[in-house]
């Protein structure tokens, strides 16, 4: 069976990306499962740098596949603030509940049209041969006009889509996974990697 080496300590992406990549011929396990342990500096300018930063780094240490993933949050209005500083925007230990309410505020009296936004996310793989796949994904949306919902994390309250017309926290966990930057990177990656008969 095919050992895939995730690098992330979030046992909510771990599941994730069990649900869409695991099969009967691969299982996918977490750094600390692998016994790795590591402090990588994300100090990439992109999503994809850091996401090919942090999978070489845990490739560096082991024999197995190695996929990580890097991903945020871009408002157009704030030049796309705050892009790969989303976990560390106004510090990394601020609540979400502050760091949303500081970008409701830098966008108030801003209409609709000029609210645009996006979700990112970039995975990256090293193979065993050394090689590299990365695939990068979007979801688009606008910062809407106050929080709403409590499912999700991070800035789903304040990121509403179009499709449903609500929050990205207002949606289910099959409906976000199925339009979400993550969803579709994920797929795109598993893609790949079929075509290199690894799945
Ligand atoms: P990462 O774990 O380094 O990829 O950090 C991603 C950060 O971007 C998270 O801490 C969140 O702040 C934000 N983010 C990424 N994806 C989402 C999402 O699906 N919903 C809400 N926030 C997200």
């Amino acid at each position: 069976m095919e050992k895939i080496i995730f690098a992330t300590g979030n046992e909510g992406k771990l599941k994730e990306i069990r649900d869409i990549l695991g099969s009967e011929d691969c299982e996918v396990v977490s750094m600390k499962q692998a016994g790795i342990v590591l402090d990588i500096v994300e100090d990439g300018e992109s999503f994809e740098e850091n996401a090919v930063i942090k999978a070489k780094a845990v490739a560096a240490c082991t024999n197995h596949i190695v996929l990580a993933d890097d991903s945020g949050l871009e408002v157009d209005y704030l030049n796309k603030e705050p892009g790969v500083y989303s976990a560390r925007y106004l510090g990394e230990d601020t609540s979400y509940e502050i760091k949303n309410q500081t970008i409701l505020d830098r966008l108030k009296g801003v209409p609709k049209e000029k609210r645009t936004a996006r979700f990112v996310c970039a995975i990256a793989a090293v193979l065993k041969d050394g090689s590299l796949l990365t695939s990068t994904e979007t979801i688009e949306g606008y910062i809407g006009e106050k929080p709403a919902g409590t499912n999700g994390f991070g800035y789903d309250p304040i990121f509403y889509v179009d499709t449903y017309g609500c929050s990205t926290a207002e949606l289910s966990e099959a409906q976000k996974n199925e339009i979400s930057h993550r969803g579709k990177a994920l797929r795109a990656m598993k893609q790949q990697m079929k075509e290199r008969h690894i799945l």
